[in-house]
């Protein structure tokens, strides 16, 4: 098995059995996230305590295999994180997959499974549909003081 073989089967794996599917009853940042071009949607909800740590994340949606596998993987990725730290895990998966800079497997996890992607550009947006969606749900979380924030998200 190859590292690629195995890096499809990681996806394939979050596709068929999500972690983290379905809403979250006491979320306090709800967002909706869009990409026209393949026509994937998710929904995620997050909720983040006094303290900024991201207590809970869950998703629900659909699309293809890689934009519901890659929101699978974020909720995973961010779960109990302080803010901080969630927008470094953030800011990793970004750069691998917009820059091509290498990413810290650590941190990533299952993310690193997403890197071949990188090869078939017209998907890269799928991959990080779910990532651009949390980090402007963090972003205007932090903006309004730790209100409740409720957005919607296209990629263009
Ligand atoms: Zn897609």
């Amino acid at each position: 098995m190859t590292l690629e073989d195995l890096y499809r089967e990681v996806i394939m794996d979050h596709y068929r059995r999500p972690r983290n599917r379905g809403t979250l009853g006491e979320a306090n940042v709800v967002m909706e996230g869009v990409n026209p071009l393949c026509g994937d949607e998710i929904k995620l909800w997050l909720n983040i305590d006094d303290a900024g740590v991201i207590t809970g994340a869950s998703f629900d949606g659909h699309g293809c295999s890689i934009s519901q596998s890659s929101a699978s993987i974020m909720t995973e990725a961010v779960i109990g994180k302080p803010l901080a730290d969630a927008h470094t895990v953030i800011a990793d998966f970004r750069g691998m997959m917009l820059e091509g800079e290498a990413p810290d497997e650590l941190l990533l996890g299952d993310g690193v499974a997403l890197e071949g992607v990188r090869k078939f550009p017209v998907r890269i947006k799928c991959a990080v549909l779910s990532w651009n969606t949390l980090k402007l749900g963090l972003d205007e979380h932090a903006a309004g003081g730790g209100q409740r924030v409720e957005l919607q998200h296209s990629e263009t």
